[in-house]
């Protein structure tokens, strides 16, 4: 009798082992490249490949920082945020998976975008300590009807791989507004004006914020919360964001 229960025993184990197995392989079978469906994978959805072909922006001149670049210095004539890093313009395949994961509700897609995020990140020589992540509030509402805010979801992805604290109820959005999108920035701006607030929770701030968003265009969202940040004693700004819409 007790000989049989050590059998059986033995043969949950395997079969418990068996099943682990399985599930890995099926985990890994399922991930494949979302450009070439390779299944050689560096991330889930991206291979080495792929990742190589990325549009991505260069560093290379512009120490390490999109502001020293002219031609996107001259976007921001206004701005109160210190640093720009963004991974490419707001071309294919980045427009795409913007897109698919906001309207067809890929949320994969945010740990891929905070993974090639984080990757930027530590390409950097100089690491700060004294530092937080941000990511651009919607309002309640707006996250209600939608169900997500993909800065926040792209953000805790940045986090989880970085591991810089992430304020994840630090900004509020105050003020309800349907979509900008062909507004100009001079309404933008009029709009934007007391549509934030910082959370009555956070005593202070560290000197140094990452405020993440999707996409910028104008820049007139992430420049308002930037002089919010700035009043209450922020020194550097760094914007981090997946895409930067280029004038035609
Ligand atoms: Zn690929």
């Amino acid at each position: 009798m007790e000989l049989d229960n050590k059998i059986v025993g033995q043969l949950f184990t395997h079969l418990h082992r068996y099943f682990a197995e399985c599930l890995t392989l099926t985990r890994q079978t399922m991930s494949e490249c979302e450009l070439c469906k390779s299944a050689h994978v560096i991330h889930p959805l991206l291979c080495q490949y792929c990742y190589d072909d990325l549009p991505l922006f260069s560093y290379q001149h512009f120490g390490f920082n999109l502001l020293n670049w002219p031609a996107i210095d001259k976007l921001f004539p206004q701005r109160s945020f210190e640093q720009l890093l963004c991974l490419a313009p707001y071309i294919a395949p980045f427009d795409q998976w913007l897109i698919d994961f906001k309207y067809q509700k890929r949320f994969e897609l945010a740990d891929l975008l905070g993974y090639l995020l984080a990757e930027l990140w530590q390409k950097q020589v100089n690491k700060q300590q004294d530092v937080a992540i941000l990511s651009v509030p919607i309002h309640l509402k707006k996250w209600q009807q939608r169900g997500f805010n993909q800065a926040h979801l792209i953000a805790r992805a940045f986090n989880r791989r970085t591991k810089i604290p992430y304020l994840r109820q630090a900004l509020r959005r105050t003020t309800y507004s349907k979509s900008q999108v062909g507004q100009s920035g001079k309404l933008r701006r009029k709009l934007l004006k007391n549509a934030f607030a910082l959370s009555e929770e956070v005593d202070t701030l560290p000197s140094h914020i990452i405020l993440l968003d999707d996409v910028i265009t104008t820049g007139s969202t992430v420049n308002t919360l930037c002089k919010l940040l700035k009043l209450k004693g922020v020194k550097h700004i760094t914007v981090l964001t997946v895409a930067l819409t280029l004038p035609k």
